[in-house]
């Protein structure tokens, strides 16, 4: 699911060519600042049905295509747009992206 924000985050990516947390390096990478993209998903994933899932996938080739893009105005799109359009995201650099993952930390 996580390459369907891909054409969104690269279109952002466009318009914030410089990183944001640094202002100096070339942004590399769009982060989901808030809500994370785990959680953006699940809203997502909690209002459409398996069969709206199934819709959605049957005219893919997976074998022709190497980055699934959902069909222009299936319901799945417009939530997910829908949602999209209210995460804040933010355009970062190598360094700055990874230093988001370190921030990161798990209790063993
Ligand atoms: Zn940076």
């Amino acid at each position: 699911m996580r390459d369907r924000s891909e054409p969104i985050k690269a279109a952002y990516r466009e318009m914030h060519s410089v990183c944001e947390r640094c202002g100096i390096q070339a942004a590399e990478e769009v982060h989901h600042e808030r809500p994370t993209f785990v959680t953006l998903t699940d809203s997502v994933r909690l209002l459409v049905t398996d069969s709206d899932i199934a819709d959605c996938l049957a005219d893919w080739n997976w074998f022709a295509q190497d980055n699934f893009v959902v069909p222009e105005g299936h319901k799945i799109t417009r939530l997910f747009d829908q949602h999209h359009q209210g995460a804040t995201l933010q355009s970062l650099c190598k360094d700055c992206h990874n230093s988001t993952k370190k921030g990161v930390k798990h209790k063993q």
